[in-house]
């Protein structure tokens, strides 16, 4: 008994597959046991590679939006020619 109350109060990591304590886990009142399934350092880790990718996830918003404008630019040409068009 006394074993598997210890037990309770580890989990296990889905992402460094280490058995590690409740204490490392963040909380979460969604998760059965409370706890989220991703130890903190290895969200720390996520978060620190995310910061890392984050100029290139940036550029390529800035990319999509680039071309985004650009149609956008078009359609607004497109719409005044009309525009005139039909007020001449
Ligand atoms: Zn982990």
């Amino acid at each position: 008994m006394l074993d598997m109350k210890s037990k309770n109060q580890t989990k296990k990591c889905i992402s460094c597959n280490k058995m590690l304590h409740f204490d490392l886990f963040h909380k979460n009142k969604a998760m059965k046991d409370g706890h989220i399934n991703t130890c903190k350092s290895c969200i720390s880790n996520t978060h620190k590679e995310k910061r890392k990718n984050d100029p290139n996830i940036k550029m390529k918003d800035k990319d999509h939006y680039a071309k985004y404008k650009d149609h956008y630019k078009d359609y607004r040409n497109n719409k005044s020619n009309k525009e005139k068009l039909t007020s001449d």
